[in-house]
């Protein structure tokens, strides 16, 4: 059955093109009736960052992207943490090595480098490959005893992977379809590093291995990777998993991609929640504090690469998990669009509990007034922290008026109607949207005047703008006593 797995490495905070990946790898599992794991890659000690993995796990938990096995929840292939199975990968190197699919090598990186300056020096770029390898300080080119020399006396090295001259690697990726590449153009890669520790391709590809991966789906970045990948699952003896590389996320206008760089996008948060650099205490913003919901995040990811085939744009998690599938993933690059992301957090906001809105954003107030409120405010905002906003602009008495609608819609209909209203409204015994209504219709039907004359004009004096949001309702809001006060204070 499927077995999928979302392998970050913290290295600093999750991108939301990683969440993506995390997210297609849970609908994936999902649809399929498989599983889903997460895996923490962490054998770069140079680049891991403190609170990085954490950060993972709670931005995971935030979306429901829950994974059935991993770090966090355990399961039988435990530990989860590359870290804690550094030991494992030695054995499966030792492996290579006595095969003869691997090898030692001692150059010193000050080697390395020379190597790379005289091959720059001639126009050309130095690669460790089968023409290179039998004039570099290894296990092939070396005499054994003079191997067994080096290990004996503590020189450090590392093991490599010794890729085939000649031949071809190819795959059929689900999404790029078949992959050719010849293996002249793949380094003899590291396949441990002289500290002990694997270096990602080899702890990717045996715990792939030995996690019963069937599909690897992740970034396309990862693609010139795979065929190295493929050259190891080769090497070992084992079937490669389906691999799926998804489309990169391009910047909203499409000038390239979406990088961790591009942490303030116009202010718009590339992260799933904030998250403060330990190195440099910088702040990035994050979709969370942002005020987008979860399902509006999790609608607006999911459609980043993939879409339905059909206009249904809503989906709940369950309903994507059911449409889901990798044949509907694009190749082309998938836009960041920003009005679409703010689109979807609109819809999702509308339906919310209006009551759990009202006592989160709206605290101070009565529980009666604070839902008013939100059902006022609700269709006119895309973040939930705009509603404080909201009510404090709509509670400010006007200082000015609109001028574009007084200069359309002044006229003597309307100076005298808005005079009767003020006149009526004191005598007004029932001050809710219906009483208030009632009271300004009758006043102005017996001055022969239409309600439709006076309506946008009494807005502007009583809010300051020529549209907003139901007035009958407004004007209940404000109180009887407020709307007399603003009203004579506009027809002063
Ligand atoms: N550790 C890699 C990363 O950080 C995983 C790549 C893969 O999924 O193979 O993205």
């Amino acid at each position: 059955s499927v077995r999928v797995r979302f392998a970050p490495s913290p290295t600093g905070a999750l991108h939301i093109g990683g969440v993506r990946t995390a997210l297609y790898n849970y609908l994936f599992a999902r649809k399929m009736g498989g599983k889903f794991l997460l895996r923490i890659e962490d054998t770069d000690q140079a680049r891991f960052v403190p609170g990085a993995e954490q950060y993972i796990l709670d931005s995971l938990a935030w979306l429901g992207i829950s994974p059935d096995e991993g770090v966090g929840v355990g399961g039988p292939h435990e530990p989860y943490r590359q870290s804690e199975r550094k030991d494992l990968y030695k054995a499966y190197a030792d492996q290579l090595l006595a095969d003869g699919k691997a090898y030692y090598a001692f150059d010193t990186s000050e080697e390395l480098d020379a190597m790379r300056a005289s091959f720059e020096s001639q126009g050309s770029a130095f690669q460790y490959n089968s023409l290179t390898r039998v004039k570099l300080k290894n296990s092939i080119a070396l005499a054994p005893a003079e191997v067994e020399q080096l290990i004996a006396s503590g020189t450090p090295y590392v093991i490599r992977l010794k890729v085939p001259a000649k031949g071809e690697v190819r795959f059929q990726d689900s999404i790029r379809d078949w992959v050719h590449v010849h293996t002249s153009s793949i380094d003899d890669k590291v396949l441990m590093k002289s500290d002990g520790m694997p270096t990602y391709h080899l702890a990717n590809v045996v715990d792939d291995h030995i996690m019963e991966i069937t599909h690897v789906i992740r970034g396309e970045e990862w693609l010139p990777s795979a065929p190295l990948h493929i050259l190891l699952y080769q090497a070992f003896g084992w079937k490669a998993p389906q691999f799926a590389h998804l489309p990169l996320l391009l910047k909203p206008e499409g000038n390239g991609k979406l990088s961790k760089r591009d942490a303030d996008l116009g202010g718009f948060p590339v992260f799933p929640m904030e998250w403060t650099d330990p190195a440099t205490g910088a702040v990035s913003k994050g979709f969370k504090q942002e005020g987008y919901l979860k399902e509006a995040t999790l609608n607006f990811l999911a459609f980043l690469g993939w879409n339905p085939g059909t206009e249904q744009e809503m989906f709940s998690l369950t309903e994507l998990a059911e449409a889901f599938s990798l044949e509907r993933i694009n190749k082309a690059g998938a836009k960041f669009d920003v009005k679409k992301a703010q689109w979807f957090n609109e819809q999702y906001l509308k339906l919310q509990d209006p009551a759990a809105l009202a006592k989160e954003y709206l605290p101070s107030l009565p529980a009666d007034q604070g839902l008013s409120f939100v059902s006022l405010f609700l269709d006119r905002i895309t973040f939930p922290q705009e509603l404080a906003d909201k009510v404090a602009e709509f509670k400010a008495r006007p200082s000015v008026y609109e001028e574009a609608v007084l200069a359309s819609k002044w006229n003597a209909d309307a100076a005298t109607g808005l005079q009767f209203i003020a006149q009526a409204l004191p005598s007004v015994d029932s001050w809710e949207p219906e009483g208030i209504k009632h009271a300004i219709h009758e006043v102005l039907e017996a001055n022969g005047i239409k309600m439709g004359k006076v309506m946008q004009i009494l807005r502007v004096a009583l809010s300051g703008n020529g549209a907003g949001p139901d007035l009958m309702i407004s004007m209940q809001l404000w109180g009887k006593q407020e709307v007399i006060e603003r009203l004579s204070a506009a027809l002063a």
